[in-house]
């Protein structure tokens, strides 16, 4: 338990497309139980972790919107995607024996608990993994703002922004840019002044007002959350 973790507690943003697979889209289970391998075994070395569920591999407001829908409409949708997200999620992680709450922020019985921020502290003090789904719950947020507003709500102290196969921020696209350089370290305001491209400036504001560390790091690694929580520099870490 407790080796050396810079980490305690953490809320882990897991975008939908991680849990995709190669498709791209829907839910790949075998997918979704290499992170959850990954997962209980940053659990056993007594991290408390809440993990935010995006939903962007089966819908998403946006697309409604551009396609004729109204927006608001659209957005529920998307939220409704998250939670189906988090149940796979859940039954991955069970399976491997971690014991795991979802919390929805629309309500839900008789499939999960509804958000409670006391309870979900509650239920990382107890050793359980809290699965955070249905976003916000309101429409024209995202994912990523989640994850900041909830990281605040629990005092979390870090956000890990596990990305598909980009290891951190760079200056610019590396796909299109060949002179597009890594960074290791930078400060939320570099992120919202050179418009990098990181999470949405909702979310970013948000994480800079209340301070919340953020790293952002490659989960198509093997092992690369676990070097995460003991503070490896893998990817690129965002402060102050
Ligand atoms: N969404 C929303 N409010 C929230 C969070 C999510 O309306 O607080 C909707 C929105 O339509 C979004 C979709 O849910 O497009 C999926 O979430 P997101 O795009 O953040 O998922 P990710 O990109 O992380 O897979």
């Amino acid at each position: 338990m407790a080796e050396n973790i810079k980490y305690k507690r953490v809320v882990m943003k897991l975008s939908g497309e991680a849990l995709a697979g190669e498709q791209g889209f829907g839910i790949n289970p075998p997918e979704i139980m290499t992170v959850a391998k990954e997962l209980k075994e940053v659990y056993e070395m007594g991290v408390q972790i809440a993990i935010v569920v995006g939903g962007g591999n089966m819908w998403r407001g946006i697309t409604g919107e551009k396609l004729g829908m109204e927006r608001a409409q659209a957005d529920y949708i998307g939220m409704l995607g998250t939670i189906m997200n988090a149940l796979s999620l859940q039954d991955a992680l069970e399976s491997l024996d971690v014991p795991t709450r979802v919390q929805t922020s629309i309500e839900m019985r008789q499939i999960a608990e509804p958000y409670i921020r006391r309870k979900a502290i509650r239920h990382l003090e107890k050793g359980r993994v809290v699965i955070f789904a249905g976003g916000t719950g309101s429409p024209y947020f995202s994912t990523d703002t989640t994850a900041a507003l909830r990281a605040a709500e629990i005092n979390a102290e870090a956000i890990l922004m596990a990305k598909n196969g980009v290891d951190g921020v760079y200056s610019a696209d590396p796909n299109k840019d060949e002179t597009a350089v890594k960074f290791d370290r930078l400060t939320h305001m570099d992120i919202i002044q050179k418009q990098l491209n990181v999470m949405d400036s909702t979310a970013s504001t948000l994480s800079m007002d209340n301070n919340i560390s953020l790293v952002v790091f490659n989960l198509n690694t093997p092992g690369n959350i676990v070097k995460v929580v003991k503070g490896e520099n893998i990817g690129t870490t965002i402060e102050g």
